[in-house]
């Protein structure tokens, strides 16, 4: 039975579509035998010192709220940790608040900066959240094209083109999700300018800087003037495979991060305790297991391009995070009826990057978080597919 309300959802959650990558993952459900290049996650379980730590302090009774900005012991330590990777000092008191994810973070940056009918500045394609949350807080996502023949690198240029006295901020996410691109410094130097030139925020979502290949990961904060503008967002779900514990940190002036806490009080009160106690243990103690699963990702990085470009599919070379982004175009087909396709005739699922905006269309987006051999039956998979549909 319906509910007999006029407009029973509001106009703005109607205006946002469900994400393209959830969409296509119930098509894989109840299918046998799937190969998942699909969902963004590692494939391995936390580090155990990680688990062992969050088990310990379950069996001491550890089970309360933490003060709402997160526990002290880990914004202190988080503040350490921030000082010693970039030298940028945050006072752990006022500037640092722990969410439930980078997605929590992204959530309150967006609702805590936005006024109705601000216009945001964001790369195309981008992370699916980008766009939502934005519309979710009432303000406009405008886009700035990007492509593979410039890396998939955001032209400050086309930002500054964009810029209208609407806008409010600029959201950017390197490493990026979907296509694996890295930005240096000089080209995210020439973003913060305009930046500065027009008072706007930067939205920094920095959740794969510890996943780069052979490159430097430039945290936005540390560029010149761009500390007190910046809204850093960083996490643990990737870096030290914590995707399920639910658990980040935004790093950013004390008004802005007061205003993401007074929403963060009400909605979420604090993050999961035993996630807060995980968490403090991997930036304790985290690093050797990170380095190891970045070298493992290397690896299957360097086959699955490699793999992709065998296939004649042409791929950047991805620098950061864990996704490879091939252009599918060759097919003729969209990049929707590709997935699709790959999905029931070879039982490989790949997402559409059309899922991550309209400069996605042509390409899909393939996680290489999976094992070597998974991915190279994959890739065995794809070339039966390819030679279907030439
Ligand atoms: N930002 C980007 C670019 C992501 O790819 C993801 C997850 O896929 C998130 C944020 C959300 O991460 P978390 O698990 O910290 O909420």
């Amino acid at each position: 039975m319906s509910i007999r309300t006029k407009n029973t959802t509001s106009q703005r959650v109607s205006q946002v579509a469900p994400s393209g990558i959830r969409k296509f993952f119930d098509l894989i459900a109840g299918l046998e035998g799937v190969i998942s290049l699909g969902v963004g996650e590692p494939d391995y379980a936390s580090p155990w010192h990680i688990r062992e730590a969050a088990i310990y302090s379950l069996e001491k009774g550890n089970t309360m709220y933490t003060s709402n900005s997160g526990m002290p012991e880990l914004r202190r330590e988080l503040s350490a940790y921030l000082k010693n990777t970039y030298n940028l000092e945050y006072d752990p008191e006022t500037e640092l608040l722990i969410t439930v994810g980078v997605s929590e973070a992204l959530d309150l940056a967006t609702r805590a900066v936005i006024d109705p009918g601000d216009e945001v500045i964001m790369p195309d394609p981008h992370y699916v959240a980008y766009d939502s949350c934005v519309i979710l807080a009432g303000g406009t996502p405008v886009f700035v094209p990007t492509a593979q023949e410039s890396n998939f690198e955001l032209n400050a240029a086309d930002v500054a083109a964009r810029v209208t006295d609407k806008t409010k901020a600029i959201l950017i996410g390197y490493p990026a999700n979907p296509t694996g691109a890295v930005m240096g410094r000089g080209k995210l130097a020439a973003i913060a300018d305009v930046a500065r030139r027009h008072r706007l925020l930067v939205i920094s979502d920095e959740i794969y800087a510890r996943l780069v290949y052979g490159v430097e990961h430039t945290c936005f904060a540390t560029l010149p003037g761009m500390r007190e503008r910046t809204v850093f967002l960083g996490g643990f779900s990737k870096a030290y495979a914590m995707t399920g514990w639910r658990v980040g940190y935004a790093a950013s002036s004390r008004e802005v991060i007061a205003a993401m806490t007074k929403i963060h009080q009400y909605t979420i009160m604090s993050a999961p305790t035993m996630s807060q106690v995980a968490a403090l243990e991997a930036l304790k103690s985290g690093d050797d297991s990170v380095n190891e699963m970045v070298a493992d990702y290397n690896r299957r990085r360097l086959v699955m391009v490699a793999g992709l470009q065998s296939l004649g599919l042409s791929c950047y070379e991805p620098r950061g995070a864990f996704y490879a982004f091939p252009s599918i175009r060759s097919t003729g087909l969209t990049s929707e009826e590709f997935a699709e396709k790959l999905l029931v005739e070879e039982k490989v699922a790949v997402v559409p990057g059309s899922a991550f905006g309209s400069c996605g269309e042509g390409y899909v987006r393939c996680c290489y978080a999976t094992s070597l051999a998974e991915i190279e039956e994959a890739l065995a998979r794809m070339k039966r597919f390819l030679e279907r549909h030439r």
